[in-house]
């Protein structure tokens, strides 16, 4: 299994648009985050996990040429944005839950049902909390939420991806136990509405004690990468954009 991110950042990115802090004019590549999204890379099956308004050079940064899926954790606009962007890719499987099924009939209601020259070529399947095949690989939806919002996370294999979760049940996070790699968002030290801080994600962590963790979805309150790296367990690191890791 291969996970590339192709985007680590907070829904505003980072930089922040006319901010000067610290991070916004660190000259580190990795203090510079577009938003979150990643790709995996299983058994040759390419899913992609969010699909935000920086798709397109995401998409142009990796050398994209192929997906065959495509995983919605919700409908906000940091991981949904980029949907029209898809139209090089052919035959994509989208998968959401209710919530992000209405949205994105809402919002991308030409791209199903059409058969209009050039539009995406899409196939929307609403999940629930039971497991489903992606081209013969089975994905086990997580439930948890983003302050009020039903969110999805996902296992495939010993891999687990969880973002924009503030609260999980621990019955949802015996799902996530025994993973090989984890990720997670962890936005900023400081306590927030709807995303776990460093130490309420370390916390998760803790519980469910994966062999190594990722952390996404940083905003630039979160702290430069190097010294924020450093400070972590040796099992815990920070993602940016553009890592590959094969596991
Ligand atoms: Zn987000
Ligand atoms: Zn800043
Ligand atoms: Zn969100």
């Amino acid at each position: 299994m291969k996970i590339t991110f192709l985007g680590t950042g907070t829904s505003s990115g980072v930089p922040y648009i006319g901010c000067k802090c610290a991070v916004c004019s660190s000259t580190d590549p990795r203090d510079k985050r577009l938003r979150c999204s990643s790709l995996l890379e299983v058994d040759g099956v390419k899913i992609l996990i969010d699909c935000g308004p920086d798709f397109r050079q995401q998409a142009l940064a990796n050398g994209l040429t192929h997906i065959d899926a495509v995983l919605l954790t919700h409908e906000h606009v940091d991981h949904m944005m980029g949907i029209d962007d898809l139209r090089p890719f052919r035959n994509v499987d989208v998968y959401a839950n209710d919530l992000t099924v209405k949205a994105l009939l809402r919002v991308y209601a030409y791209c199903f049902n059409n058969d209009y020259p050039g539009i995406p070529s899409l196939s929307l399947h609403e999940i629930d909390e039971q497991p489903f095949l992606v081209k013969g690989i089975e994905v086990t939806p997580i439930t948890a939420f983003h302050y009020c919002l039903p969110v999805m996370g996902f296992r495939i294999g010993n891999f687990g991806y969880l973002t924009d979760v503030k609260f999980i049940s621990d019955d949802e996070l015996a799902k996530l136990k025994g993973l090989d790699l984890f990720v997670i968002d962890a936005l900023r030290h400081k306590k927030h509405l709807s995303h776990p801080s460093v130490e309420e994600a370390l916390a998760i962590v803790e519980k469910i004690k994966p062999k190594q963790t990722y952390f996404v979805h940083m905003s630039h309150d979160f702290g430069l990468h190097e010294e924020q790296e450093a400070l972590l367990p040796a099992n815990v690191h920070v993602a940016y954009d553009g890592l590959s890791l094969s596991f």
